[in-house]
């Protein structure tokens, strides 16, 4: 009897204790504090580590760090690694960072083909306030336009669902709240199509300052900061390769590759570089295209010495490729900005916060040990040294 409760708690501590291989924080600034004592751990005989903060104004202990690893012998390519352009996502992203870090760069001596950057938390207010936008609701992967006249256009189908998307009254959540939703975003879809509807909403608008997916009227400030980091500290390689992360779209547990255009040029050069990776394009069915997404906007900016290939690594939550996924994804976006701007009860807010925070920072073990899994598999496909250790 003794013997069997005592495997009892030896099987099931284990189980207690079994570690994610993501080490999280749970506010911004225990994650900046954590990414910048990490960085201070390498080689110097190995890494030359080149550091950056670009303070927000007015605010300096909220900041994006950057921490760059040059190899002793110069390297051609570099590849880049940032976070948190959506706020929220950046404690998944700050975890996925780090985790690459202690496996490649305090590993010992490295047999890398490339330097690597990491610019940890482009949004830093949001993720301090746990929101996927900024402190003016731009959110800042719609914000990285090709062509500032993009700013001045409207969307027709987003603003023929803006009262359904951005309501104004102060937040009351109830089980019917759920299914009025549902009912509502049923109603939407038999009138419009789910892939209409979806393409319209996602790609991002400049009507709605209040509204979800609000791109901005100007470029904010964060931009003139990866052109500045483009500019100068990059422009002796050959080849970048740039991974933006982020959570919250696809299939639970799944690690999604995400670029906009197969059919573009830009398009077929990513097919060509990451062609081990299965992209999901935007034009095609169950994904979306954006305007003004960083991993886009930084491909562009390929030159004629230098080739640019940005790649939106995407770790899915809520199942949002299926229709009933999406409408939960979708209401939850609205749910939390509705309370922003709106209030709510004390016990709506709270509900809706912690939604909020599960679709983009889910803490299950096996959520995490599957991200750390693909990521791993993912940088190998890149071909560039990087660890394979388990
Ligand atoms: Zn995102």
């Amino acid at each position: 009897m003794r013997l069997c409760a005592f495997l009892f708690l030896l099987t099931h501590s284990a189980v207690a204790f079994a570690k994610s291989p993501l080490i999280y924080f749970d506010t911004f600034l225990e994650n900046r504090k954590a990414f910048v004592d990490l960085i201070q751990k390498a080689d110097p005989k190995i890494w030359n580590l080149k550091t950056a903060s670009w303070p927000l104004s007015g605010a300096q202990e909220l900041s994006t760090d950057v921490a760059f690893f040059k190899n002793r012998t110069p390297q051609k390519t570099l590849l880049v690694i940032s976070s948190g352009i959506h706020g929220i996502e950046g404690f998944v992203g700050s975890a996925l960072q780090r985790w690459v870090i202690a496996e490649n760069i305090l590993a010992g001596p490295s047999d890398l083909k490339t330097d690597l950057a990491f610019i940890h938390i482009l949004n830093p207010w949001g993720m301090q306030r746990g929101r996927r936008v900024d402190q003016k609701n731009v959110d800042l992967n719609r914000n990285f336009l090709i062509d500032a006249k993009n700013f001045q256009g409207t969307n027709a189908d987003y603003l023929k669902i803006d009262s359904f998307l951005n309501p104004t009254d102060s937040l009351s959540l109830s089980f019917f709240h759920r299914l009025g939703f549902l009912f509502d975003s049923v109603q939407f879809i038999l009138r419009y199509s789910l892939e209409t509807l979806r393409k319209s909403i996602l790609i991002g608008q400049s009507d709605q300052p209040l509204g979800l997916y609000f791109r901005g009227k100007e470029f904010a400030s964060v931009k003139a900061r990866v052109d500045d980091f483009l500019q100068n500290d990059c422009k002796t390689y050959a080849k970048i390769i740039w991974l933006d992360l982020h959570t919250g779209y696809g299939e639970n547990k799944r690690l999604h590759f995400l670029a906009n255009d197969a059919d573009s040029p830009l398009g077929q050069r990513l097919v060509k570089q990451f062609g081990a990776f299965n992209i999901n394009f935007g034009n095609q069915k169950n994904f979306y295209k954006t305007d003004g997404d960083l991993a886009t906007y930084v491909s562009e900016k390929s030159s004629g010495d230098q080739e640019i290939n940005g790649l939106v690594l995407e770790y899915g939550t809520l199942n949002s490729q299926s229709t009933l996924g999406s409408i939960e994804s979708l209401r939850r976006m609205v749910i939390e900005n509705q309370a922003f701007h709106h209030g709510g009860s004390f016990e709506s807010l709270n509900e809706s916060t912690r939604q909020f925070r599960q679709m983009f920072f889910p803490r299950e073990d096996d959520w995490a040990e599957a991200a750390v899994t693909q990521t791993r598999q993912a940088l190998l496909n890149l071909n560039l040294g990087m660890q394979a250790r388990h």
